[in-house]
C-alpha cells in the first residue's frame, strides 16, 4: 500500500506544521488549539511534543548542541513518517538550529511542510516563565546561554503578543486547509 492508497482512505493529504520559537513563546498552546480545530473539522491528526518524545523515544538526550541536535533528528524522521502515514502532523519544539529545521523539512515529501515560527520576544517568554524554567538557571537554556535562530523564511510568523491564542491558531488552520486542498 503507497502513499496515495494511504491518503485516500483518510480522505486528506499528510502535512508537517513544524512550530519553533523560544520556551514560553505559545508553540504548545496553538499546536493544542490547532489540533482541536483539525479534529472538529473531521481530520487525522497527531502532536508531537515534548511530552510524548522528550520523555519517551528521546529520554537519553540532554541539552548540549550535540544532544539538541540528535533530539531534532530523530523527531523529525518521526514527523515524516507521520507525515508519510497521511496525518497532519503537529510539531512543538524549540528547534533552535536553522540547519535542523532545514534538515526537517528535506526529509518530508512533495515540500508538505509548514515552519511556524511563533516570533514572542525572550522578555515576554520570561515575563510568562509558564514553567517556571527561565528562574532555574539551567545551562544551555535558548535565549540566555543558547542561541535561537531566527527563521529566515518561514511559511507564517505569529505575534502573540497582541492576540489570543484562538486567533493564531486560525491563522495556522487558514494555512493548512489551503495546502492541503490545493
Ligand atoms: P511553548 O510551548 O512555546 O513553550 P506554551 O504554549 O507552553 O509555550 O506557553 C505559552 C503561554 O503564553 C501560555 O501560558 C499561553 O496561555 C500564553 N499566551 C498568551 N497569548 C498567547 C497566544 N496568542 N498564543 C499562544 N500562547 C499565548
Amino acid at each position: 500500500v503507497d502513499y496515495e492508497n494511504r491518503c485516500r482512505v483518510l480522505e486528506q493529504k499528510g502535512l508537517v506544521v513544524w512550530f519553533t520559537g523560544l520556551s514560553g513563546s505559545g508553540k504548545s498552546t496553538i499546536a493544542v488549539e490547532v489540533e482541536k480545530m483539525l479534529n472538529e473539522a473531521g481530520m487525522a491528526t497527531y502532536l508531537l511534543d515534548g511530552d510524548n518524545i522528550r520523555h519517551g523515544i528521546n529520554q537519553d538526550l540532554g541539552f548540549t548542541k550535540e544532544d539538541r541536535d540528535e533530539n531534532i533528528r530523530r523527531i523529525s524522521e518521526i514527523a515524516a513518517l507521520f507525515q508519510d502515514a497521511g496525518m497532519i502532523t503537529l510539531v512543538s519544539f524549540i528547534s533552535p538550529f536553522k540547519e535542523m529545521r532545514e534538515f526537517a523539512r528535506s526529509k518530508v515529501r512533495d515540500n508538505a511542510f509548514i515552519e511556524v515560527y511563533v516570533s514572542t520576544d525572550l522578555k515576554t517568554c520570561m515575563e510568562r516563565d509558564v514553567k517556571g524554567l527561565y528562574h532555574k538557571n539551567i545551562k544551555n537554556f535558548t535565549g540566555i546561554d543558547s542561541s535561537y535562530e531566527v527563521p529566515e523564511h518561514p511559511e507564517i510568523i505569529l505575534d502573540t503578543k497582541n492576540t489570543t491564542p484562538q486567533e493564531c491558531a486560525k491563522v495556522v488552520l487558514k494555512a493548512i486547509l489551503d495546502r492541503i486542498r490545493g
